[in-house]
């Protein structure tokens, strides 16, 4: 089975409500979207670049322009999603480009044998915990009133953003109007230094499951140390591209835990892989999100079923970001959702839907 060719969709999806963090605030995404035809089946990829490369160095437009220009030139023939990652390895880094290609020829390939992304993972549940994350607000008080409705919704886990001024208080108050059987941590986008470290200690009180990615993107060893100095585990995201950076993280002390986001380090594959490493390690992993839509959704919530996936992700449903996915949305029952079971992503476009937010389409021969 041979790949014919591959579309390059962009959509615009607005936001139910905007999303800020400490490197900026999102109303909207632009999105791409990557679909891999062969004769017999086809697949889908959602590449997490946001617009602008303020959470890594990737940007949709960049990402665009990389798979056309350098990674479909060299993508295999043959609909085998473990040959991507090799014959794109001469290309360096653009991780969420790549991931976006790998996914869509994975996606093909099992919908061609019949066979779930939880199967080929290894999934051994059925259905996954699933924590929210909420972003800076104006006020405490507005902060509140959103964490109460994530609780109500049934979200199992909460997770505050912050930034220098808003840390500790926002993290007292929820902690003291939710009680400490709340399940909360803190993900602070590389905001802080390590000179603020006794300022990170003063959150230790409130018995955070984790602080995520509280020094820079490349800080391995800044972070071995700040783990010293804190009792909240250290968590990374934005450090971890791949298996490699996994191992050395581990090896130097920089976390005892790890939010794997496939759209960040290159794919699925690669996910299974640091799954694995950090299970050897005795470290504990969790499925971040990057806002994606159903189709980048059902991917992850497949990954996060795997055995490892020790802690509830940000595998939110469907309405937490959008009005109306682009697939049969996602709803929490029980604080749960459940992992899609058939074959491949397992949850299709909505033809309609899809053409609504579609603003630009692109066809290439292969
Ligand atoms: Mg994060």
């Amino acid at each position: 089975m041979k790949i014919t060719g591959v579309e390059l969709r962009r959509i615009a999806m607005p936001l139910v409500a905007p999303f800020r963090t400490s490197f900026g605030t999102e109303t909207s995404r632009d999105i791409l979207l990557v679909r891999v035809v062969t004769p017999d089946a086809e697949g889908w990829g959602e590449c997490v670049a946001m617009s602008g490369p303020l959470y890594s160095s990737e940007y949709v437009d960049g990402a665009a322009e990389v798979i056309r220009r350098f990674l479909l030139p060299r993508l295999p023939r043959t609909l085998d999603a473990q040959d991507v990652g090799r014959a794109l390895e001469p290309i360096k880094g653009h991780r969420m480009a790549k991931a976006a290609v790998e996914t869509a020829v994975l996606d093909a390939q099992l919908r061609a044998a019949g066979q779930s992304f939880g199967r080929f993972l290894g999934a051994a549940r059925t259905r996954v915990p699933c924590g929210v994350s909420v972003g800076i607000m104006d006020s405490v008080p507005q902060l509140l009133d959103a964490v109460a409705g994530f609780i109500d919704e049934g979200y199992v886990r909460i997770k505050l953003k912050i930034e220098p001024g808003w840390d500790v208080e926002p993290v007292r108050a929820v902690r003291e109007r939710f009680g400490d059987d709340l399940l909360l941590q803190v993900d602070a986008n590389a905001a802080y230094s390590l000179t603020d470290a006794r300022h990170l200690a003063r959150l230790d009180p409130f018995d955070l499951l984790l602080i995520e990615q509280p020094l820079a993107n490349d800080d391995l060893v800044q972070h071995a140390k700040l783990a010293t100095q804190l009792r909240t585990p250290v968590c990374l995201d934005e450090s971890i591209e791949s298996a490699e950076h996994a191992a050395a993280a581990i090896a130097l002390g920089s976390c005892s835990i790890i939010n794997i986001k496939p759209g960040r380090i290159g794919g699925y594959l690669e996910a299974r892989r640091i799954h694995d490493l950090c299970r050897a390690n005795g470290v504990a992993v969790w499925c971040g999100g990057m806002l994606e839509t159903g189709l980048g959704r059902a991917a992850n919530v497949a990954l996060a079923a795997l055995p490892g996936f020790t802690l509830p992700g940000d595998t939110s449903g469907s309405r937490r970001y959008y009005a109306t996915d682009v697939t049969e949305p996602f709803e929490l029952a029980d604080g749960h959702l459940e992992v899609p079971a058939g074959p491949g992503l397992g949850v299709e476009p909505i033809p309609a839907v899809l053409d609504e937010v579609t603003t630009a389409t692109e066809w290439i021969t292969l």
